[in-house]
């Protein structure tokens, strides 16, 4: 190699040695008679001194480095001089006093700083992502990333699961999302289309007799993208045979725990993980996917506001809905813009508006106060459990209006106030999942989760007469607001699967054509079976601190799915087209596109 030692793992103990080091100039700073470079590699950075006495030749070439050359460099490693040691570097005690140097290449001005850890505008971070990938930051990420799928690798090897690999080219799969579809040459006409999860896949492998099967799996959907969402993502999937809900959440609970204290022991897990039923955390937080960290909890006073004289609360509850609200400790001193900027984000979520009471020392003040009793606002304090200081935000409107509003209103004032500990994990396990829910989009029946789910048991009565009442043996995990993953106890057999699709509504022949081959599995001794998949670029997320899944993958998309830095997707051939029996409807718009680019 052209190295003997890595720039990071120098230390103290290596005084006296002769190194030969490699990489890239991180930062070069000149003393007169003296050039200072931080050298960085993969595994860190080491001062390297280039002084005109040791030897005037290597000192000029020095003073020519810019930022990014790859240069080697032959010194020797020396203690820092007293009172110049650099605690914040872990090579900080040491330094390499150069004797020898080669460029080994130049490097352009990067379009933005790789040595400072600064906002780059997305696009250019995008388009020039091996720069990006540079600085230390993103370095550690991925390690970080890596070791995380090391460790799970070994976890279920050491508890008797095998990876298998399923195709990457398969057919549709009902996951909720749109799919992502690929021509056939050889078959006009068709597609394949890339996986939304390997889920009838890893079923078809529990039915074949594999019994513990996990993969670490690239999954496509072709959805709106945010900031934990991806065009391509990974789960861990895995699938087991001969198990209930419990075992599959005690595996997880064990396999985050220990994930944690092995890659990030700086972190705090919450254990035992809570198993919170769906109907407690709407009820708790507006969503299924709380942030635990924080207390916030929403409140339901409907039974007091009917009884005011409060227009907007008992207009809401006349109509059906409900009025719900959080206190907020510490925030009484909110003034008129502090305010109007939470009925913004309220109004933003479909809500009419929002009611704020603020609760000071003496007296509440509020819009609605002259509509309350002395006794009503006593009561609604007590029902907060509010005290002197406090602010409530009071949302009153249809219950999903009312929960979207306060789920974002909890966040948003959890982010204010700093409440959500940046060294905790709160992992929960969210469970008695509806079956199903009712869409008036399409005026049908539709999966909580995907149609494989079973039903709970107490519950199958109510299939064909009240389906909304039955439950799922559903449950998801979530983190810190974050939904990590879902997974659920499978049907196993035929007659129910069937019935399934068609509470959904789904046709004989759609059945028939998208189903045909689990259905026919399922009637050769199936074993009951369960499984859950995990979101791995959102654990590596969660594990890096980090606010975006684009942080930890490598090359990411952008929000619209594109790739600036390979520049794809693009245009292809007419005769690659031809090949596949595709016609573009779009073609003359592309063409014209085409043109311009040409004649710009
Ligand atoms: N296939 C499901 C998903 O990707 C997870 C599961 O049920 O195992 O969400």
């Amino acid at each position: 190699m052209l190295k003997s030692n890595s720039c990071g793992e120098l230390k103290k103990e290596h005084a006296g040695q002769r190194v030969t080091l490699a990489g890239w100039v991180h930062r070069r700073r000149d003393h007169g008679g003296m050039v200072f470079i931080d050298l960085r590699d993969r595994e860190g950075i080491v001062q390297v001194v280039f002084n005109q006495q040791v030897s005037q030749e290597t000192y000029q070439l020095a003073s020519s480095l810019r930022n990014e050359y790859v240069i080697q460099v032959v010194g020797e490693v020396v203690p820092r001089p007293k009172g110049t040691e650099n605690p914040k570097l872990a090579t900080g005690e040491i330094e390499v006093i150069a004797k020898e140097l080669t460029i080994l290449n130049l490097a352009e001005t990067p379009p933005f700083y790789i040595n400072e850890d600064v906002e780059v505008e997305e696009s250019l971070c995008l388009k020039n992502r091996y720069l990006y990938l540079r600085r230390p930051r993103m370095r550690d990420n991925l390690i970080l990333r890596h070791k995380a799928i090391k460790f799970i690798r070994d976890f279920f090897d050491a508890k008797g699961f095998i990876e298998i690999e399923t195709p990457i080219l398969i057919k549709s799969t009902p996951e909720g999302a749109r799919d992502y579809l690929v021509p056939s040459r050889l078959n006009p006409s068709k597609f394949y289309a890339l996986p939304q999860s390997p889920q009838q896949l890893k079923q078809l492998l529990m039915i074949a007799g594999f019994e513990k099967y996990f993969q670490i799996a690239r999954c496509f959907r072709d959805e709106d993208l945010r900031a934990d969402r991806q065009p391509e993502f990974t789960q861990l999937d895995l699938e087991m045979s001969f198990v209930g809900e419990e075992d599959i959440l005690q595996l997880m609970e064990e396999l985050f725990t220990s994930l944690v204290e092995a890659v990030k022991p700086g972190m705090q897990v919450l254990k035992p993980f809570p198993r919170l039923s769906y109907k407690e955390v709407m009820e708790k937080y507006g969503t299924d996917k709380p942030d635990l960290r924080f207390s916030l909890e929403i409140k339901d006073i409907s039974d007091i506001a009917v009884q005011t004289s409060f227009d907007i609360f008992r207009s809401t509850i006349d109509a059906g809905g409900r009025v719900k609200g959080i206190s907020v400790s510490g925030c009484a001193h909110y003034d008129r813009h502090q305010l109007d900027e939470l009925i913004n984000l309220a109004q933003g979520c479909g809500a009419k508006g929002l009611t704020a009471i603020i609760l000071s020392s003496d007296k509440a003040k509020s819009a609605a106060t002259k509509h309350l009793t002395q006794d009503q606002l006593e009561d609604i304090a007590n029902r907060f459990e509010a005290k002197p200081g406090d602010l409530l935000l009071i949302v009153a409107d249809k219950l999903e209006v009312v929960n979207r509003a306060l789920h974002e209103l909890r966040a948003e004032m959890a982010r204010r106030l700093n409440l959500g500990d940046v060294n905790l994990l709160a992992f929960a396990f969210i469970v008695d999942f509806p079956l199903l829910e009712w869409s008036e989009e399409t005026n049908g029946w539709e999966t909580m989760h995907h149609p494989f789910t079973a039903p709970q048991e107490k519950d199958m009565p109510l299939l064909d007469t009240e389906p909304a009442k039955v439950h799922g043996r559903h449950y998801d995990v979530v983190c810190n607001g974050c939904e990590l993953g879902s997974g659920s106890i499978r049907i196993h057999h035929r007659v129910l699967q069937e019935k399934i699709f068609e509470i959904l509504g789904y046709s004989r022949e759609e059945t028939g054509s998208r189903f045909e081959c689990l259905l026919r599995a399922l009637e050769y001794g199936a074993p009951p079976h369960g499984g859950i998949a995990i979101g791995l670029d959102r654990l590596a997320m969660l594990l890096a601190g980090e606010q975006t899944i684009r942080e930890i993958i490598a090359f990411p998309k952008n929000q619209n799915a594109v790739d600036l830095m390979l520049d794809s997707p693009s245009y292809v051939d007419k005769s690659q087209l031809d090949e596949l029996n595709l016609k573009l409807k779009h073609e003359i718009l592309r063409f014209a596109q085409d043109n311009k680019r040409c004649k710009a």
